[in-house]
């Protein structure tokens, strides 16, 4: 088959990162007999001093007519002075926006041979870890009208329908239904309206899902379980601001910011595939950044839209063997093991594949 991939390296670390997950996608293409077609196209502070526009309409233009889109990471100080709305990572809202991508699958996994970098006592994670926090990204707070009273006032407005919440919570029942039948889904219903009808929602899609077990957590509590039990959590459904806040807060628990992919989704299988890093200006250009969250974001893309289990595993098990075998990045380097640069770990996942 043959796959067009909308391409959008970014900023800083992103170039680096994306263009050793590209490596491995040829090589995946190679191996199973696929064909992925590359539309590189600019996003963020490179498109802003391109263009003048952080999200061009030719970045838009080629995501619409593409199966997939693959993005490395947006910002950095260069463009830290601009106003708000013409920031770098406002490009990345506007994404969305057109994208219609509304669906965020965070996923935050303990690898066994990383459990050193976990911040929790072992005894928490004993046996690894693995969450999916599935996060509402086009809805809530963050696209709710906005403005000021006056100028000592300032408001920001929560605000979900039914719709929108049912086509998270269906999402999020299906990867349950996938996994082990297990969801949490998130609100703080004892103070808001929006997230009492969250609840009573979330409730009723529960119906066609009767084998799966639903639990209702506050958003305080479940930030707490997090670190006090994160085992007793499989599938975490959350609205937009709630799932920023708690999907940073497992992907610590993991330990290494460069380990973690996220896919957004739209209807039908389309989706944009992203590490959950920013774009590291500290380290860019040093060979230094991990690119083990870009590589796993392909192999999610793999499984969720273009329907190829078998070359997603592939994909993970080459990242699991390079770790066994011992080779680290910088962020996750330990004693013993044997330190490699970008480029490096990309061929060794490669050679893997
Ligand atoms: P960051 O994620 O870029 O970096 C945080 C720390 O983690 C840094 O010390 C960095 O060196 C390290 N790190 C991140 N990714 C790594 C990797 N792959 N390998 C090794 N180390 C890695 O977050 P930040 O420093 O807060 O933000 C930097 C810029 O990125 C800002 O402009 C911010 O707005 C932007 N940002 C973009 C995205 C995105 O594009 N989705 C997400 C978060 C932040």
């Amino acid at each position: 088959m043959n796959y067009k991939i909308t391409v959008l390296p970014g900023d800083g670390i992103g170039p680096e990162v994306v263009g050793e997950a590209l490596k491995v996608l040829d090589k995946v293409g190679e191996k199973f007999g696929h064909t992925f077609e590359f539309d590189h196209q600019l996003i963020g502070g490179s498109a802003i001093d391109a263009t003048g526009e952080g999200l061009p309409q030719a970045t838009i233009d080629s995501a619409r007519s593409s199966d997939a889109v693959f993005l490395g990471a947006v910002g950095g100080p260069k463009w830290d002075a601009l106003p708000g709305d013409k920031r770098p990572e406002k490009a990345l809202l506007g994404i969305r926006k057109e994208l219609g991508l509304f669906a965020n699958l965070r996923p935050a996994i303990m690898f066994d041979e990383l459990k050193d970098a976990c911040p929790l006592k072992p005894e928490k994670v004993e046996g690894g870890l693995d969450i999916l926090v599935v996060r509402e990204l086009t809805g809530g707070i963050y696209f709710g009208e906005r403005g000021y009273r006056d100028e000592n006032t300032a408001y920001d407005v929560e605000e979900y329908s039914v719709y929108e919440i049912e086509r998270i919570a269906e999402i999020a029942f299906d990867m349950a239904m996938k996994r082990n039948r297990k969801l949490t889904s998130v609100d703080k219903a004892n103070v808001l309206e929006s997230s009492r009808l969250w609840r009573k929602t979330v409730a009723k899609v529960a119906e066609k899902y009767p084998e799966v077990t639903l639990e209702n957590f506050y958003v305080d509590n479940c930030a707490m379980q997090l670190v006090y039990n994160p085992k007793q959590f499989d599938v975490i459904l959350t609205s937009n601001i709630f799932g920023d806040i708690l999907s940073d807060e497992a992907s610590m628990i993991t330990g290494s910011l460069g380990m973690l992919p996220s896919a957004s989704l739209a209807t039908g299988n389309f989706g944009l595939y992203e590490p959950v890093h920013g774009s590291a200006p500290d380290i860019a250009g040093t060979g230094k950044a991990n690119p083990m969250a870009t590589i796993l974001s392909a192999a999610m893309m793999l499984k969720y839209t273009f329907g190829l289990s078998r070359e997603s595993e592939a994909v993970e098990n080459a990242v699991k063997k390079v770790l066994s075998k011992g080779y680290r990045t910088g962020d996750i380097m330990s004693e013993g093991k044997t330190l490699c640069t970008t480029s490096e770990i990309g061929d060794l996942i490669t050679s893997n594949i």
